[in-house]
């Protein structure tokens, strides 16, 4: 008898009638289990990022929180470059390895883009999403950020995070 010759499936019914319940499996089939715990590495302590080079743009620092972030980075006793203008620029190496080593090493204090500004939809696994950065600075190599951001991939933090703010309030009262 087919699955579809059998009628709805009575889910108070157990489907395997006659084995033993076990927990760790949803037929009720019986599953040899292994401890493994002697062969998994010992717990690391987990590393904070540090970025080598932290720069931000003159618009940024014109914001509250850009000069915020630079006021912590600076505590840490990493210098903060003030770029000449508002793109971010010097990232740039002599190969396109050394190129990603750099920027994978920078932090940019900037002001978000218009269009980061607007929720996105993120289906299906939220209704939308805001960004209040840019990037990352692991190294994952199935990572998609590589092929889908445009660029070096330097860490963009945005330092207009009141008007990030006030641009989602107007959104959410909405009725
Ligand atoms: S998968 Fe990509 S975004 Fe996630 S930690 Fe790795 S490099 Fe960062």
């Amino acid at each position: 008898m087919s699955r579809d010759d059998a009628g709805p499936v009575d889910v108070d019914q157990p489907l395997a009638v006659g084995v033993p319940p076990a927990p760790h499996d949803a037929s009720g089939e019986r599953v040899p289990t292994r401890d493994l715990s002697g062969l998994a590495p010992p717990p690391r302590p987990a590393r904070r990022w540090t970025p080598k080079r932290v720069v931000a743009t003159p618009a940024a620092l014109e914001h509250p929180h850009g000069r915020r972030i630079a006021e912590r980075v600076a505590a840490l006793g990493i210098e903060v470059e003030r770029l000449r203008g508002n793109r971010v620029t010097g990232l740039r190496g002599e190969t396109a390895r050394e190129t990603y080593a750099r920027a994978k090493s920078t932090l940019a204090i900037v002001v978000s883009p218009p269009s980061r500004r607007r929720l996105q939809p993120i289906a299906p696994s939220a209704d939308w999403r805001v960004d209040l950065a840019e990037g990352c600075p692991a190294h994952c190599q199935y990572c998609y950020l590589a092929g889908s951001l445009t660029g070096p991939p330097v860490t963009r933090v945005y330092a207009d995070l009141d008007d990030i703010l006030d641009g989602l309030a107007a959104v959410l009262v909405r009725p």
